[in-house]
């Protein structure tokens, strides 16, 4: 058993990046923390209390009522990423 995924329980995400490049709007998957993407074919709000889930861990997840496209770069996106992940693995130190 992975200690990384929780299955079966159903997280909020909130924040997103609008990604131009993809017409994404990618996230951080909260079960498996790897960069993950929601196709833009609506806008952000109209996705609010939808669920997915994630192809690559299984994980399901649901748009947060406060979800915004509040990460402004790739490169803050790419922070979140390796934040998250080290928290994981170090469980909060670090
Ligand atoms: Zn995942």
């Amino acid at each position: 058993m992975s200690e990384l995924t929780s299955e079966g329980v159903i997280l909020s995400v909130g924040a997103f990046y609008n990604s131009h490049q993809t017409n994404e709007y990618l996230f951080i998957c909260p079960h498996c923390s790897r960069i993950n993407g929601l196709s833009r074919y609506a806008s952000l709000h109209e996705f609010v209390g939808e669920m997915f889930k994630d192809e690559l861990c299984g994980g399901w997840w649901v748009v947060s009522e406060v979800a915004a496209p509040s990460i402004e770069s790739i490169g803050q996106l790419c922070n979140e990423f390796s934040k998250k992940y080290k928290r994981l693995y170090l469980n909060g130190e670090g």
